[in-house]
């Protein structure tokens, strides 16, 4: 093939332009599922059939970064800590965005404060915090973060573990988010003692939780996280997190809810 020195030049430039695209989304954390998983049929659980709003009942969550637990489930754990339910949540990273050269991002100083911002919105449901101090942005579903989980999970003993979606994502997700989803989903098969799972970020809900009366009270543990949600940028994604819960309520017959896709071990 003789190409002209024109042909050859756009062949560079759009070679380049393809490369330059693809790597950019390999290395930054969000993934697109250009095809969705067609989710399985579930019948409807009845929201009294999860035993969760019960006092010291042992519940566990588990969360890629600081915020998740507010952003996607902060009514369910608000109506937990209101029924005394005894919650420990593990944060698998410290969201300090440690993925990006040290030039451009304080990670120590970021660690800090985002550890900070969970703790303080943590303390409103009444939940113990661990941070499992895993890389941000880069989180891997292997071995030994499935072993290190299960560790933590069995000294816990929950009866319901709460987690992200480890197969029906939503179709933009987090890299971080699938696999905290996936090796929660891994280190529960090895804790005898939890018999509910109950996945978040799913788009094949079976459950949910009614968070109608809640929305002020979300809203400000979303708030809670300020070096993430502060002034414009925190009314945005509260606009954002107000929809999702009205779509998801929808789904239910609520004005506003956190869907879930629930499993359980004695069904
Ligand atoms: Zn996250």
């Amino acid at each position: 093939m003789n190409l002209s020195g024109k042909a050859k030049r756009r062949l560079i430039v759009y070679g380049g332009i393809i490369l330059i695209a693809t790597g950019s989304y390999y290395y930054q954390p969000m993934r697109i599922d250009f095809i969705r998983r067609v989710p399985p049929t579930q019948a409807h659980l009845k929201p009294d059939s999860v035993p969760f709003f019960t006092k010291g009942e042992k519940i566990a969550v588990v969360v890629a970064h600081p915020d998740d637990a507010e952003f996607y489930i902060g009514g369910t754990l608000t109506k937990l800590g209101q029924a005394r339910a005894d919650i420990t949540l593990i944060v698998m990273t410290d969201g300090d965005k440690g993925y990006y050269p040290s030039f451009l991002t304080d990670a120590a100083a970021n660690r800090k404060v985002r550890r900070a911002e969970q703790l303080k919105a943590s303390a409103t449901y009444h939940a113990k915090v661990i941070f499992m101090g895993g890389p941000d942005g880069r989180l891997r579903s292997n071995e030994e973060t499935v072993q290190n989980l299960t560790d933590e999970l069995k000294k816990i003993a929950p009866t319901c573990l709460i987690c992200f979606e480890d197969n029906y994502w939503v179709r933009v997700s987090h890299n971080d988010h699938r696999n905290a989803g996936e090796s929660a989903v891994g280190a529960a098969t090895q804790v005898p003692s939890i018999h509910w799972v109950a996945r978040f970020a799913t788009a094949a809900p079976n459950y949910a939780i009614d968070i109608s009366n809640l929305w002020d009270t979300k809203d400000r543990l979303l708030r809670a996280h300020a070096s993430q949600f502060s002034g414009e940028k925190g009314d945005r994604v509260a606009a954002i997190v107000y929809d999702s819960a009205e779509t998801q309520g929808k789904l239910f017959g609520f004005d506003l809810a956190e869907a879930f896709r629930c499993t359980s071990r004695r069904r």
